[in-house]
């Protein structure tokens, strides 16, 4: 096994975390005065909108990487077939660090066809997700899946994963008018999780982000490398944490690292982001200058936008 990174003498800075992936949503829509929740926890959030996201920008690949805390290319699933990461036996899956520690974890996702079902719970396994609830794929139904645990489990990890934007823009496109519908349901379904929250949200660390965009090379899909399929929101709220800008260097891959962090658990050295400490930090003018080390995601990003 291998060492864990320096952050891990940092104290629990709050006792559970709500990760939510809002699946294809479109950084850009945030701020608009259509989706008031969205702009509510903007506003409450040390946020950025330019994060990206890996390489490929799709769902299973993202998603991966986000239990995996490492690149498509290091967890092995760089398609958007989801499946058991071909690399399993040397990653360290989030959820199961989770447990490791002796704290809870949920996942809540959209149901899958009958065909795949037995799959679906053995990645949930192998990712060491310990109670895992299927729904049909629309906001309203996997955020009423997701109530029991939203109101009851204090402690550790609560994932949400909401397809329906994702789902609409394949069929109608990115920014259609189905589209910003399908934001307005999520967005709503986001202000009754806030609301859910409230009475713990001094002890709830919400981490929502996109897994990617859409409607840049083509009007209904996601997979290229242009901007506007790879460029995600990303936002930190709770308490603890200072409502700010954030750096646009942030990648998905930060999220992982920043979950066990914030949770006071050690962070795997064989992870590739970073916690987002700055988060927790007061704002400083400097910040925004900050260079990071690129990453192969934002290096590609680069040359296709050159
Ligand atoms: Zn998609």
């Amino acid at each position: 096994m291998s060492a864990d990174k320096r952050w891990c003498e940092d104290a629990r800075r709050v006792r559970r975390v709500v990760l939510l992936v809002l699946d294809g949503l479109r950084a850009d829509l945030i701020g608009s005065p259509r989706y008031p929740h969205l702009s509510a926890l903007r506003q409450e959030s040390a946020y950025t909108l330019d994060a990206t996201t890996v390489l490929p920008s799709v769902t299973a690949a993202a998603m991966t990487s986000l239990f995996s805390g490492v690149a498509p290319n290091d967890h092995g699933i760089v398609s958007d077939r989801f499946g058991v990461p071909k690399y399993l036996a040397r990653l360290r899956p989030m959820p199961r660090e989770v447990a490791l520690h002796g704290l809870p974890s949920t996942g809540v996702v959209r149901q899958v066809p009958w065909p795949l079902r037995p799959l679906a719970r053995r990645i949930v396994r192998e990712l060491g997700m310990q109670q895992a609830h299927f729904a049909p794929a629309n906001v309203r139904e996997l955020l009423r899946a997701a109530m029991p645990a939203l109101r009851t489990q204090t402690d550790g990890l609560i994932v949400m994963h909401w397809p329906d934007c994702d789902a609409i823009g394949h069929t109608h496109g990115w920014m259609s008018e189905p589209y910003l519908d399908a934001v307005a349901r999520m967005d709503a379904a986001l202000g009754t999780t806030r609301e859910l929250m409230a009475d713990a949200r001094t002890e709830t660390l919400l981490l929502a982000l996109a897994d990617h965009g859409g409607g840049g090379r083509l009007p209904n899909a996601h997979d290229s490398a242009h901007p506007l399929d790879c460029t995600i929101p990303l936002l930190l709220s709770g308490p603890g944490v200072h409502p700010q800008e954030l750096p646009n260097t942030h990648t998905l891959l930060d999220a992982p690292p920043t979950v066990l962090w914030a949770l006071g658990l050690p962070v795997p050295a064989q992870w590739a982001g970073e916690p987002i400490t700055a988060a927790f930090a007061a704002p400083t003018a400097a910040r925004r200058t900050d260079v990071r080390a690129d990453t192969p995601e934002l290096q590609l990003l680069r040359e296709y936008v050159a």
